[in-house]
């Protein structure tokens, strides 16, 4: 009997209702569920990181900012996920946990959706409004907008510690900022130089070298010209990828050793525009004497080789392309014209003036800007920069001390090679939205660099300040976010408890940006590593393995997945698919396989809800009831080997093996077997062995609910509350956040093995009904009965103490002779499965077409002779012998001795099948027609009669039955069996496809073999 009905799941649920929630709804709704929790938890204040609890270990993990301006798009969907089932598991194991949210500023990305908006609403530039107005604007938006991503990720579940929000221009943070400037600069570590920089002329500003994207193999053209000598007449050849630059060219290089043009140094040619005479220098870094003529151009205001030249040579820098990627004056005729247009020209005169001298295609690497896709230019101004290679070197030792450890593994070579080459970092932007460089300069140019706005010049006193314009590069603030958001430079509490963080999880493609900037940071300011694990993880791509893009239109948005599915099933399709080193390949099928997967543990709980009724059993030390069953037994050692699994996986950042452990065991082990395998105890007359039962199933639900929280935090609270509320279990915890993570511990192998000959056997009778086409109708073993052969007395006796009435029950068969050994007596025309240990032989006069059976032999014989091959070939290799850790090798023969044996076995049942009076014991070849190595079994009828078998589709026989069956069986009982099949097939597919295609034929016995012992299971 259910409790009576005490709140509509569909009505508003306040916090006050959500306490007391004691019955489930009919279907799983994801909505009604998802809108209850998380406010409920937050004002439980479960999401708070305790800075003054130094009881309990610390576990703690920043985001990384989202963009303030961002929704979010399945990256954030991953990244919240993983984060937030660290976070949960740790706080279940009885950790201080600290998830710290923010967003980031986002300078120009924010900068240019304002702008864009301005520009349509009200048709204004931002210079049209003057830098304080439209600053203004930018916070108004910010106010708007800036919390979109926040709700986002509280749709999401995230268990993220609110009250400590912060936002990379907040005062605080923006004091954070300004000490670190001020402290690098007093240091010597940030410098201000007028260098070649890589320049953006769309988006107006300087670019690191991280924000330039380069794009390889671009048709490039190398164009050649003459510049003719300024005395005596002749010429020296050049060539270019850039023709416009040649109006800022200021020299002409050649080898000084170069017999050809040695006697030119020192010579002055001519430019055929501007007029401007300039010499040949001979600069042996700069010229290869066997690349082109020769003989190079130099531009050293435009080229960053060039650049180096200038310098050795002190020669002039002409600047010829303006900030806005036009022609300065200095460009003389061409002045004005866009630099592509410039281009053009420049070919034409030269062309008209007869200097052109030819061309050829030259594929070269282009670098634009990363946010516009423009064409960078390189071009000379002010910048800040950081003085690097002093921060990287302890950064380099850090990871080299394993103070912080990278997973994968890979990812410290590639941090490694980066950091050893690193580059001075460009840290200003020619931007309004930012932090404003603290760097003020009066008039005679001397500059102050200071915490808060001076007074007066630091050099001459002057009053007359004005201070830099530009604003620093948004890495800068979220290269500080570990220690800032903690309250930095304060020594706080915070900080004590929680610094250094615990994990730093995010995707490999910010390793540069984020976490090799934050480990210099880090290091630096607080003298510790910011993060003691960077876990990062794979892309997200679309279930084909190509990159989702809105070109292809293969963008899958989680947000749709949200609503439609529920978070709780995106976030275990995201974990479940989380792989080191491998991308991560997102089909909605996926996603609805892992949906069914929520139902599944839905309806499983309402049975267990049905069936404890008035009951109270709340599973507290289930192994200890007198009355346990073996199954009963066997299902609490394969719950603790799941928690073992799970715990273990997690702890190695392996989210796949977690997510796919807890999966198994609540679906195929407690769905599919336990709760068919307890309706005969639970609907039985025995009140001891009834009461047992609901025990251990309470014990197991409520266990894999707290195994699956962080995976799945809502459903997981609702059915908590009602399971708890239907037993009275007053010890448990009022939420499942608080309730304690199961912990690892020895599993009973004992009973495991001891009860998996039953699953095993009634196994291999299903899928004789499947694979032959017997429908739960046709009750086996009615004239002659099924024999099942054990060779292990303690089986035997489990058996015959009333386990073999189970597995008729459940194998739909009505005489059942048991034997005590190896293998069961001879039955013309009859069926046998085998598994480690059994054989079970089915026989099918009446029921069945001999041919196509004899088929099925063939193909399992055709498998493991395959098989066989396969692995003799590999022992027979010294090599592998040799290399191969012992216990493979052992395996593999163990394997061998298994397939042959059952090698033998299935050829003598051929034998049998076909009429033979006796097994046969001779080499298969003699009874193998020679029309069977076509392993399609549609290929196989070469029956007369035209039997159903044949013509049914592959996977078609082994569900068709089990429907069957559902339809007989009694409504009552709602977690049923054959719907439980079809749908773990549905969410199983793509990850098990391709194993499933190689292993068909032989499903019976693999399946089987696998279960007791686990041998078998990694292949
Ligand atoms: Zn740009
Ligand atoms: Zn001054």
């Amino acid at each position: 009997m259910a409790a009576p009905r005490r709140c509509a799941p569909e009505q508003d649920v306040d916090e006050k209702s959500t306490e007391t929630r004691t019955e489930l709804a009919k279907g799983y709704e994801h909505k009604d569920v998802e809108a209850r929790w998380y406010p409920f938890w937050k004002a439980r204040g479960y999401f708070h990181g305790d800075e003054k609890d130094t009881s309990r270990p610390a576990f703690s993990i920043v985001l990384p900012p989202p963009n303030v301006t961002g929704s979010l798009h399945l990256g954030h969907a991953l990244t919240a996920t993983l984060q937030d089932v660290l976070i949960r598991w740790k706080k279940m194991s009885g950790f201080n946990t600290l998830w710290l949210p923010g967003t980031d500023h986002a300078g120009i990305a924010t900068q240019m959706v304002v702008e864009k908006e301005l520009k349509k609403t009200e048709r204004k530039s931002r210079h049209d409004l003057g830098r304080a107005e439209f600053l203004k604007r930018v916070w108004a938006w910010k106010e708007q907008y800036g919390s979109r991503i926040g709700m986002q990720h509280q749709a999401l579940g995230a268990a993220l510690d609110w009250e400590r929000e912060r936002f990379t221009m907040d005062e605080g943070l923006s004091r954070a900022v300004r000490e670190v400037f001020v402290r690098l600069h007093e240091e010597g570590l940030i410098y201000r130089e007028k260098k070649l920089i890589n320049w953006c002329p769309d988006c107006r500003t300087a670019l690191s070298d991280l924000e330039v994207e380069h794009e390889e193999g671009h048709a490039g053209e190398l164009w050649s010209f003459a510049y003719p000598l300024a005395e005596d007449g002749g010429e020296i050849v050049v060539a270019t990828t850039r023709p416009e630059t040649m109006l800022g060219d200021t020299a002409v290089a050649v080898h000084p050793e170069d017999p050809r043009y040695q006697h030119l140094i020192g010579k002055l040619v001519r430019h055929p525009i501007t007029g401007r005479e300039f010499p040949i220098v001979g600069d042996a870094i700069l010229v290869d004497p066997e690349f082109g003529t020769g003989a190079v151009k130099v531009t050293p205001a435009h080229d960053f080789n060039d650049f180096e030249v200038g310098k050795r040579h002190d020669l002039e820098f002409l600047t010829v392309i303006g900030l806005d990627g036009k022609m300065t004056a200095a460009a003389g005729p061409l002045a004005g014209l866009d630099r592509f247009e410039a281009r053009k020209e420049v070919k034409r005169l030269l062309e008209e003036k007869g200097l052109a001298r030819g061309s050829k295609p030259n594929p070269m690497a282009l670098g634009r800007c990363q946010r516009s896709q423009t064409i960078l230019e390189p071009l000379l101004s002010d910048q800040w920069y950081v003085r690097i290679a002093p921060l990287a070197q302890p950064a380099i030792e850090a990871v080299e001390q394993g103070k912080t450890r990278f997973i994968p593994e890979q990812w410290t070579n590639t941090y490694n090679a980066w950091m050893r080459d690193i580059h001075d970092w460009c840290i200003s932007r020619q931007l309004w939205w930012g932090h404003q460089i603290p760097a003020w300069y009066c008039p005679e140019g001397h500059v102050t660099v200071a915490r808060e706005a001076p007074s007066a010049c630091s050099t001459c006193q002057s009053a007359t300040l004005r201070q830099d314009e530009d604003v620093l590069d948004t890495w800068f603030s979220s290269g500080l976010w570990p220690f800032s958001t903690m309250g930095w430079p304060e020594q706080t509490e915070t900080l004590r408890t929680f610094y250094p963080t615990s994990v730093m999880e995010t995707g490999h493609d910010i390793i540069f940006f984020w976490v090799a900037r934050m480990m210099m940071m880090g290091l630096h300011f607080m003298g510790e590593v910011p993060f003691k694990t960077v876990y990062l993880h794979p892309m997200v791509r679309d279930g084909k393995g190509q990159k989702m893009s809105k070109t292809k239109g293969n963008v899958i948005d989680p947000l749709e997945i949200t609503e439609k599915h529920g978070a709780d099933a995106l976030r275990f399709t995201l974990a479940a698919l989380t792989a080191q080193g491998r991308d991560i390949k997102l089909a909605n099928e996926r996603i609805e396989g892992y949906r069914a997967f929520a139902n599944k543990l839905w309806n499983a709980s309402r049975f267990a809800l049905m069936n404890l009724g008035e009951h109270r059993e709340t599973g507290a030390d289930p192994a200890a009831a007198a009355a346990l069953s073996a199954a009963d037994r066997w299902i609490l050692a394969r719950l603790q080997a799941a928690v073992n699994g799970t715990v273990a996986a997690l702890e190695a950042f392996k989210f796949n093996e977690a997510a796919n452990t807890v999966y198994a065991f609540v679906w195929h082990e407690l769905c599919d077997w336990y709760i068919e395998l307890s309706k005969e105890a639970l609907t039985g007359e025995d009140e001891a062995r009834k009461a047992a039962t609901r025990g251990v199933l309470v014990h197991c639900l409520q266990t894999s609910y707290r195994l699956l929280h962080p995976f799945m935090p809502f459903i997981t609270e609702e059915l908590w509350h009602v399971l708890r509320a239907q037993v009275k279990a007053e010890a448990w915890p009022d939420s499942i956040m608080a309730a304690s993570y199961p912990a690892a511990a020895a599993a009973d192998e004992a009973a495991d093995r001891a009860f998996a000959p039953v699953l095993g056997i009634v196994e291999a009778v299903r899928n004789i009904r499947g694979e032959m086409n017997i429908a739960w109708k046709n009750v086996l073993g009615q004239g002659e009965p099924v024999h099942v052969a054990v060779a292990d007395p303690a089986t035997h006796a489990l058996l015959a103490g009333g386990e073999d009435r189970r597995v008729a029950r459940l194998a739909g068969i009505e005489k059942l002779s048991l034997h005590l050994a190896a293998a069961t007596p001879p039955v013309a025309a009859s069926a046998v499965g085998v598994g480690p240990g059994f054989e079970v032989r089915v026989p099918l006069a009446g029921v069945i077409d001999v041919a196509a059976e004899t088929g099925r032999i063939d193909k399992e014989l055709a498998k493991v002779d395959a098989d066989l091959a396969l692995l003799e070939k590999k022992l027979s290799n010294p090599s592998f012998v040799e290399r191969a850790p012992a216990e493979v090798v052992a395996k593999d023969r163990a394997r061998v001795a298994e397939l042959t044996e059952a090698r033998q076995k299935l050829t003598n049942h051929r034998a049998m099948l076909m009429g033979a009076d006796e097994p046969r014991r001779d080499s298969p070849m003699e009874t193998t027609p020679p029309s069977i190595p076509t392993p399609a079994p549609e290929a196989a009828p070469a029956a007369p009669a035209p039997a159903p078998v044949a013509a049914a589709p592959v996977p078609a026989p082994a569900k068709k039955p089990a429907a069957k069956k559902a339809a007989k069986k009694p409504a009552k009982k709602v977690a049923k069996k054959p719907v439980a099949k079809k749908a773990v097939k549905k969410a199983a597919k793509p990850a098990k496809k391709a194993a499933k295609k190689a292993a068909k034929p032989a499903k019976a016995a693999k399946k089987v073999a696998k279960k007791p012992a686990k041998k078998a299971k990694k292949k």
